[in-house]
């Protein structure tokens, strides 16, 4: 189980995050919308060891991470897939998945096979350079090198910025078949209707402050969700 507890981040003078309490039960999948601004990206580059919070803590199977290098909270077994994917455009495919196994590279063999087994468009793609991949294809590999240190936790970031409809969804299934390998799955989005469609439990944040969460069925229906995302 992975904890956020009353989470507060400052940037100087800006709050971007205030006493944010979030739980990701083992394989569970979890969504956090909210709109530009909110603090969605803060919530995870926090939860990644990229930003240090004010005040709060996160633990992962009750041991506190808050704190800890990025390396370290990667060796604990959380993975993170940051907005805008990340990923080398000058190394291959290949390459670029070999940097995410750094921190594990005792089994990288059976982890690379095992990654390319589940992204046919990357293995045909083996050799080419990351700029040559489509939008889709890259944010692929961006999941894919985060799956290569064998994260028992995979958080990303805005998976659907900039893709067409038919990709995000080829994108979120990725996603779905990992929690079936056992992967718990934090994501943050903007789209509440992909949201609600993949993950089983969401929070909603506004301005740095969860305002809104539950399970998806009845999230689904909640008349604040619905305005304010899913139109009338
Ligand atoms: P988006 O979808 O636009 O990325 P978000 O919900 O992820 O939005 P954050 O990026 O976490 O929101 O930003 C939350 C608040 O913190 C915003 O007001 C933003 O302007 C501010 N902020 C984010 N990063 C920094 C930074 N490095 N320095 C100063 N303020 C920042």
């Amino acid at each position: 189980m992975l904890e956020v507890h009353n989470l507060t981040v400052r940037y100087g003078a800006v709050e971007a995050l205030r006493n944010v309490s979030v739980k990701v039960p083992d394989s569970g999948f979890v969504a956090i919308l909210g709109a530009n601004g909110a603090g969605k990206s803060t919530l995870l580059r926090t939860i990644s060891g990229l930003v240090r919070p004010a005040s709060g803590m996160v633990t992962l199977r009750g041991k506190s991470i808050t704190g800890l290098k990025p390396e370290a909270i990667v060796r604990l077994g959380l993975s993170h897939v940051p907005e805008g994917r990340g990923i080398f455009p000058d190394l291959t495919v290949a390459e670029n998945l070999t940097v995410g196994a750094y921190v594990h590279r005792s089994d990288h063999a059976s982890r690379y096979a095992s990654v390319l087994a589940n992204f046919p468009a990357l293995a045909r793609r083996e050799r080419q350079p990351g700029y040559t991949l489509s939008g889709g294809e890259q944010q692929m590999l961006a999941i894919g090198r985060a799956l290569m240190s064998g994260p028992s936790i995979l958080t990303a970031d805005e998976l659907s910025l900039g893709l067409a409809p038919v990709v995000v969804k080829q994108v979120f299934e990725t996603l779905s078949e990992a929690r079936r390998a056992g992967v718990t799955v934090l994501v943050v989005e903007q789209n509440a209707r992909l949201a609600l469609r993949f993950a089983d439990y969401l929070y909603v944040l506004k301005q740095g402050r969860v305002v809104l969460e539950g399970v998806r069925d009845e999230l689904g229906r909640s008349a604040e969700l619905v305005d304010a995302y899913l139109g009338a």
